[in-house]
């Protein structure tokens, strides 16, 4: 079981709950309908799988059009990979988005939306 927020009022509450226990919204989409849905034509899945595999190079800051953060991660891995530290760095804020998305997956606005 999950706790979602209410879309209607921010009250939180099950995601078995048919509808807010405090507002009465009703709410037909499931977490798995959210999470396909495209912002901006782009997918959260997308997101993710790039930040799990190709995270150290940027790819999901690239693809998020989040481009400075981008070239920097991509710059650490490449040009700084002789030096191992901003590699190391790379990877740790690689995880850290990776990590961000998943808790965003039903939320993917959060992710593509500045
Ligand atoms: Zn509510």
């Amino acid at each position: 079981m999950a706790m979602i927020y209410c879309r209607e009022c921010g009250y939180r509450h099950s995601d078995k709950a048919k509808a807010c226990p405090k507002c009465g919204y009703v709410s037909n989409e499931t977490l798995t309908s959210r999470a396909n849905k495209l912002v901006n034509g782009k997918s959260i899945v997308v997101y993710l799988l790039l930040a799990w595999f190709l995270g150290v190079f940027g790819a999901h800051r690239f693809y998020a059009g989040k481009m400075e953060t981008a070239w920097i991660m991509f710059l650490m891995t490449t040009v700084g990979f002789l030096l191992v530290v901003p590699v190391f760095i790379s990877a740790i804020w690689a995880l850290v988005d990776l990590i961000i998305g998943i808790c965003n997956i039903g939320t993917p606005e959060n992710i593509f939306n500045k």
